[in-house]
């Protein structure tokens, strides 16, 4: 039997971890090492991978067939344009300390779109493929132009068959328009609550009163609409970092069980934050601690809520076809399926490429509505887009799960060929699959409930991830 190259990693309990280029993975000992690297398998050796479908007898054969089948189903295929984050002005009505985008006071003038940018944006957008297409209205504070989003939700539902747009709000100031455009039922609300009162008041609202606005506006938002309506997402500052209890109860209080937990991010203004030494580690330990808490909490109340960056890498482990998460896909083809526009026209691949184009580090614009998307610039950045010819990346275990953020390392060290290990991404990534791992072991109850609620399956048990002894 020819068998497939084999990457392995030795986990925290000693044991190793092995894996295959379309995602088949095991666990087993240094015997099985040290067997495997001087080529002298045992009979139970080659049986044991022929039976997991680490190997092939002859090209085209059954076993090869289903591992091309299998790595193929793991890869990101670019999709139709269909998404587009719209900025229709930068000014916000806050001044949070980690803004990330160097938002505009409210009273500010030239921060929003301009009567021939609506229109260009509308063109832009009647050029899409269709039928189906999303809106991202982000700011600054998008509700401050309420006329410029009713001109693109009219545009788009006249325009496409299926449409959904998202409010990106603070929840600050609804008037009854606003209240009046977020009834609709293809409209979703999306805010930012930094767990607890007195984070939530620290980071962004800066006042009583402000707090006050912010908490029965999310409290009117929760009565009056539907479950799955309103998602929010914390950000996490690793040196002050919110009661995580707090914030569980809080969040499940507002009916939202999916948690998204952010560091701060490093490609806005918010970089020039003083949060610590060893920022890294000590966001890793905290995420770790933070997905022990809900194991514990979600076996202790019966109700499960998720961190959702976790659980999409660990759906990425066991299932082929989880990549419909922008963040961690591999390849990840910038403008293929979404673009960003700013309040100037100006086209973005990604949300956090704007923040870093803002701080003017470096333009990574690519065009303007005026004149279209510059595919060249695309092409450049994509050569950096997919992980499976970096260096560092094709001898780690955990290739088939992981992805790149190209913009990340431009943001971190101006370039894009740093060393993978040595990058911010690489260090969380290696963290969170390890975690991963860690638990896909575990025999403890807490540990399989949470699992098998993640995945959106019956149950979970250890002798589901194999082991080779
Ligand atoms: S980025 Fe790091 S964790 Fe991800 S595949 Fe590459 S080396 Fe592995």
């Amino acid at each position: 039997m020819n068998i497939w190259p084999l990457r392995f990693r030795e986990l925290s309990n000693g044991s190793t971890l092995f894996a295959d280029d379309a995602g088949g993975f095991f666990r087993s000992g240094q015997g099985f090492l040290s067997r495997y690297a001087t080529d002298d398998l045992t009979a139970a050796d080659v049986a044991f991978l022929r039976e997991g479908n680490h190997g092939f007898d002859c090209e085209f054969d059954l076993s090869w067939t289903s591992f091309a089948y299998r790595w193929a189903r793991r890869q990101s295929k670019p999709q139709n344009l269909s998404y587009a984050i719209l900025v229709p002005t930068l000014r916000c009505n806050l001044t949070c300390g980690y803004c990330q985008v160097s938002r505009a006071p409210e009273n500010s003038r030239g921060f929003d779109w301009s009567e021939e940018t609506l229109a260009g944006v509308l063109a832009f957008l009647s050029g899409l493929d269709g039928p189906d297409v999303k809106i991202e209205f982000q700011g600054g504070e998008p509700l401050l132009r309420i006329d410029l989003l009713e001109a693109v939700r009219d545009y788009c539902r006249g325009r496409f068959s299926n449409t959904q747009f998202v409010v990106c709000t603070n929840l600050q100031a609804l008037d009854a328009r606003a209240w009046a455009f977020l009834d609709a039922e293809d409209t979703f609300i999306s805010t930012s609550f930094d767990g607890d009162r007195t984070t939530h008041e620290r980071q962004r609202t800066h006042s009583a009163d402000a707090t006050d606005a912010f908490f029965q506006n999310l409290e009117a938002a929760v009565s009056r609409y539907p479950a799955g309506k309103i998602s929010a997402l914390p950000t996490v500052d690793v040196a002050k970092p919110p009661d995580f209890h707090a914030l569980l109860d809080n969040f499940e209080r507002y009916g939202i069980r999916s948690v998204y937990l952010r560091p701060i991010n490093y490609q806005g203004f918010a970089r020039k934050l003083d949060q610590g030494d060893n920022v890294l580690v000590r966001w890793n330990r905290l995420h770790s601690e933070f997905i022990e808490l809900l194991i514990a909490r979600n076996y202790q109340t019966g109700q499960f809520m998720e961190e959702y960056y976790f659980v999409q890498c660990l759906k990425r482990v066991l299932r082929l076809d989880a990549d419909n998460h922008v963040d961690i896909r591999n390849p990840n083809f910038f403008a293929a399926d979404y673009v960003v526009i700013d309040h100037d026209g100006k086209f973005y691949p990604t949300d956090e490429a704007r923040m870093l184009s803002r701080i003017g580090r470096v333009d990574l614009s690519i065009g303007d509505v005026a004149a279209g998307i510059d595919r060249a610039k695309v092409a450049l950045l994509n050569s950096g887009a997919s992980n499976h010819f970096d260096p560092d990346c094709i001898h780690c275990v955990y290739q088939p799960f992981c992805g790149t953020d190209v913009i990340d390392d431009i943001s971190r060290y101006g370039r894009i060929d740093v060393a993978r290990r040595d990058t911010w991404f690489c260090g969380r990534q290696l963290s969170i699959f390890d975690k991963v791992f860690e638990i896909l072991y575990r025999q403890d109850k807490p540990t399989r409930a949470s699992v098998a609620a993640w995945l959106g399956v019956n149950s979970w048990s250890a002798d589901m991830a194999p082991v080779h002894s």
